[in-house]
C-alpha cells in the first residue's frame, strides 16, 4: 500500500479537523444502534460481545510468523502458498471457500545494476544486506526495481529533483536547468512514486532514482533498524510505479484467462528505467554533486550541502526483465463466505492484499491476519448458531502492491453482483504495525466506525479504542478524531472511486521505516511494530464488530446526515477556486442541493427511528435497503470522469498530480485546475443534479419504510 502519512497525524485538513461532535453524540445517546429494532438491538451487542472477544493476539503472532516467514511478491510461488495458507484456515473455520485467478502482466526484472561512473568509479550495492537475529532478512529478497519500471542500460549526469514533484520541475525550469537525458535522482514523499516516474520521464530524466531521505523515515526520525524502528542506510522502498488501478493490459474489464489484452507499448506504463535506492547508495551519487545550491526546503537529512548538478558525478543504470517471454502472470483473490440468513444476496466485505514487496509483516501480513481473525471469531459465533442475516466475504487480494490488481479484476468481473448487493466494503491494509489508531472511508460509515471504536478495547487497558484515539489527538471533549478521505491507494477503489460501495478502513501505526523493504518482517514486528500482537487482534476486533453491525440492521446502518455536513464542508474551498477562476459561477446550486440532502437525511433518521419501535415487514425493510444503497451509487457516474472514465465517483478521487492526496469533487475541480470556466460550471450543475439524484433515492428510503 501507499503510506497514509496523514493518518499518522491527528489532523491534516485545516478545517475539516474540526468534526462538530455534539450532534453525532446526542444522535447515539437516543437510539442505542441505528437502524436496529430495541429487540434486535440487545442480541445483536450479545454477538458483538462475543464478536469482539474472539480473535486472540497468540493466534494473530502465529500467523504472523508463517505469511511473513518468506517474500511473496504477487505472481510467484511464495505468494501462491500464502493463498493455500488463508484457504486451509478458512476451511478450517467451515467456510465456504473460493478462489479466483486471474492472469495480470506483472513483469519481473532479471536484473538491475548501478555504477558511479564519474569522477571516480563504483559498482553501487543494491540488495538489503542481512541483519542478525532477523532470519527473514537473510532470505531471498526481490530486486529492487519498482514494479513497471522500463528496461535499459544508460548513462548520464546526475541532477536532483528534490521530491520530483511538478512544482519541483517549474522551479528547475525557472532556475534554467533541464533534466533531458540526465538520471533524475529524487527522495521518497509527498507524492506517489508513479507521478515522480511520469514527471520524471515528461521532462526528459533517461532514468529516475528514488532514494529514501533520511529526513523522511531514517534517522532523522529516530534509530534504525535494527537498533530501532527507522530505516537504516541500506534499506530501500520498493514499489510500483503505475499510475492506474488494475491489470495495465486489461483496462476497466477483467484478465480472466481469455480476456483481450493491450500490447505492452499500448499500457500506460513508464518507459525509463526507475530504480529504488537507500540513502547509503544516494549519498554516493548526491555528496559531490555540484551545480547550484539546493533551495533550503530542497535540502535532505544527508550529513551534506545539497546540490543540483547535473554532474559532474555521472553514473549508469540497468535494468532487465522477463516481460519478452513470461510478462504475464496468475494472480489468485481468496473469498471465505457465510452465507446470510435473511438477505443472502446483500453482501458485506473485509479484505486485505496478500501480497508484498518482501517479508511484508506489517503491509500487509497485518491486514490478512486481521481479516483471519476476524473471519475466526464470525464462525465460531455461526457455529454456536448465530447466522448473520447478510452475506459476510472475508476476502485477500493479490497483486496490491502493483496497482490494486487483485481486487480491481474482481470487482471489475462481479461488478453487477456488487453494484446491486454491495454494502460496504472494509480495507485492512497495515492493520497493525503501532498503537495510533487512524480510520477512514465514507463519510456515512464514519459514525458507525467511531461507535464499534467506543465498544472495542485499547489494549493498553485504559479505555475502549476510541477513547485512546481521542486522546492521542489532543482534542476537546467535544470534538471527534478527524478521519481520512478515500482517494486512493488501496484496495477500497475498486468499491469505492469505481463503483460506490460505501468503505472504510483503519489501523494503527507507529514510527516505521521499513515500509515495501525486506526488514519489514517478523522480527522487525516482534520488536518494534506490535511486540504482543495486541493490535493485530484489536483491528479484527473492530472488524468483526463492524461486520456483524452491518450484517444484521432492520435498517442499514448509513448516516447521511453527516455525510452530507461533510459535503458542505467542502464547498467555501470549492467556492475560492471558482471565484479564482471566474467571478459569475455560483457554487449556490451545489450548496442547495447538499442542504437538500441534509434536510431529507435528517427526516429519514427520524422516521426509521419511529418506524422501528414497531415490527417492519420483510418487503419494506428489503425495499428501503436497496433504496439506502442507491444514495453513493447515486454520486457514482457511470461515464466517469472525463479523461478518467474507470473513476466513477463524483465526491473523492486520488489527486492525478499527486497520488497520494485526495481531490473532493474532482468532476468540477479537474476542470478548474485546467482553467475551463465552462467546463466547471457544467460539471457543477451535474454535480449538484447527483445530489439531487441521491436525495431521491433517501426519499425513496423513508417512503419505502413508511408507506
Ligand atoms: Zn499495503
Amino acid at each position: 500500500m501507499p503510506p497514509r502519512p496523514s493518518l499518522l497525524q491527528p489532523c491534516v485538513v485545516g478545517a475539516l479537523c474540526a468534526l462538530l461532535a455534539s450532534s453525532a453524540a446526542a444522535q447515539d445517546r437516543a437510539i442505542s444502534l441505528p437502524g436496529y429494532s430495541a429487540a434486535n438491538a440487545a442480541e445483536e451487542r450479545a454477538m458483538e460481545a462475543d464478536a469482539i472477544a474472539g480473535p486472540k493476539a497468540e493466534r494473530a503472532r502465529a500467523h504472523s510468523r508463517i505469511l511473513s516467514a518468506e517474500t511473496h511478491v504477487a505472481g510467484s510461488p511464495a505468494q501462491e502458498r500464502s493463498s493455500d495458507y488463508v484457504i486451509q484456515q478458512m476451511r478450517d473455520m467451515g467456510l465456504e471457500t473460493e478462489v479466483r485467478a486471474y492472469r495480470a502482466y506483472l513483469p519481473y526484472p532479471t536484473s538491475v545494476a548501478l555504477w558511479r561512473v564519474a569522477p571516480t568509479q563504483k559498482a553501487l550495492t543494491l540488495e538489503e544486506p542481512p541483519v542478525s537475529d532477523d532470519p527473514a532478512s537473510a532470505a531471498a529478497q526481490y530486486p529492487t526495481v519498482n514494479g513497471y519500471s522500463g528496461t535499459g542500460d544508460v548513462t548520464g549526469d546526475i541532477v536532483y529533483v528534490n521530491y520530483g514533484l511538478i512544482e519541483d520541475y517549474a522551479r528547475l525550469d525557472s532556475l534554467g536547468i533541464a533534466v533531458k537525458g540526465h538520471i533524475a535522482v529524487a527522495r521518497y514523499g509527498r507524492s506517489f512514486r508513479g507521478i515522480k516516474a511520469r514527471e520524471a520521464e515528461r521532462h526528459g530524466a533517461s532514468a529516475l532514482l528514488i532514494y529514501s531521505d533520511p529526513q523522511g523515515d531514517g534517522y532523522v526520525r529516530g534509530d534504525v533498524y535494527p537498533e530501532g524502528p527507522m530505516r537504516n542506510r541500506d534499506g530501500v522502498q520498493r514499489g510500483s510505479v503505475f499510475n492506474g488501478a488494475g491489470d495495465p493490459a486489461t483496462p476497466g474489464y477483467a484478465s480472466t484467462a481469455t480476456a483481450p489484452r493491450l500490447p505492452i507499448e499500448r499500457m500506460e506504463l513508464p518507459h525509463i528505467p526507475v530504480v529504488p535506492i537507500s540513502y547509503g547508495n544516494a549519498a554516493e551519487l548526491l555528496d559531490g554533486l555540484r551545480g547550484r545550491e539546493v533551495p533550503d526546503a530542497w535540502q535532505g537529512g544527508l550529513p551534506f550541502r545539497y546540490h543540483i548538478g547535473p554532474g559532474p558525478i555521472r553514473a549508469r543504470v540497468r535494468v532487465t526483465d522477463d516481460r519478452a517471454s513470461r510478462g504475464t502472470k496468475v494472480i489468485y483473490d481468496t473469498f471465505g463466505i457465510v452465507r446470510g440468513s435473511e438477505y443472502p444476496d446483500e453482501i458485506v466485505i473485509i479484505g486485505a492484499h496478500r501480497d508484498a514487496w518482501g517479508p511484508g509483516a506489517a503491509d500487509n501480513v497485518s491486514g490478512t491476519t486481521s481479516v483471519l481473525e476476524a473471519a475466526r471469531s464470525i464462525s465460531d459465533l455461526v457455529r454456536s448458531g448465530h447466522r448473520p442475516k447478510r452475506t459476510l466475504v472475508f476476502a485477500t487480494w493479490d497483486a496490491e502492491e502493483w496497482g490494486l490488481i487483485g481486487s480491481t479484476e474482481y470487482a471489475e468481473d462481479d461488478s453487477l453482483r456488487l453494484a446491486r448487493g454491495g454494502v460496504a466494503y472494509l480495507n485492512q491494509d497495515v492493520a497493525a504495525e503501532g498503537v495510533r489508531f487512524s480510520a477512514g472511508g465514507s463519510p456515512s460509515l464514519r459514525p458507525l466506525l467511531r461507535q464499534i471504536a467506543q465498544q472495542v478495547p485499547d489494549p493498553k487497558g485504559a479505555g475502549s479504542v476510541y477513547a485512546e484515539w481521542h486522546r492521542l489527538a489532543q482534542l476537546p471533549d467535544t470534538t471527534v478524531p478527524a478521519m481520512s478521505d478515500p482517494g486512493g491507494g488501496s484496495d477500497f477503489a475498486a468499491f469505492y472511486n469505481h463503483l460506490g460501495i460505501p468503505i472504510a478502513d483503519w489501523g494503527f501505526g507507529g514510527a516505521s521505516g521499513v515500509y515495501h523493504s525486506q526488514y519489514d518482517d517478523f522480527a522487525w514486528m516482534s520488536r518494534f511494530g506490535d511486540p504482543t500482537f495486541e493490535y493485530h487482534a484489536t483491528a479484527a476486533r473492530i472488524g468483526a464488530a463492524m461486520l456483524l453491525r452491518l450484517a444484521n440492521a432492520d435498517v442499514l446502518p448509513y448516516d447521511y446526515v453527516e455525510f452530507a455536513r461533510t459535503m458542505q464542508r467542502y464547498v467555501p474551498a470549492l467556492d475560492r477556486s471558482l471565484a479564482a477562476l471566474d467571478r459569475t459561477i455560483s457554487t449556490q446550486v451545489l450548496r442547495s442541493a447538499i442542504e437538500r440532502m441534509e434536510r431529507e437525511a435528517t427526516s429519514f433518521a427520524a422516521a426509521r427511528d419511529a418506524a422501528l419501535a414497531a415490527p417492519i415487514s420483510r418487503a419494506r425493510r428489503v425495499a428501503t435497503n436497496a433504496a439506502l444503497r442507491d444514495v453513493e451509487r447515486a454520486l457514482t457516474r457511470p461515464v466517469g470522469l472525463r479523461g478518467r472514465a474507470w473513476y466513477r465517483n463524483l465526491v473523492y478521487v486520488a489527486d492525478q498530480d499527486n497520488g497520494y492526496a485526495t481531490m473532493v469533487f474532482p468532476s468540477v475541480n479537474e476542470p478548474i485546475r485546467a482553467r475551463d470556466a465552462h467546463l466547471a460550471a457544467s460539471e457543477l450543475t451535474d454535480l449538484a443534479q447527483r445530489f439531487d439524484a441521491a436525495t431521491r433515492a433517501v426519499s425513496a428510503a423513508r417512503d419505502a419504510l413508511t408507506r
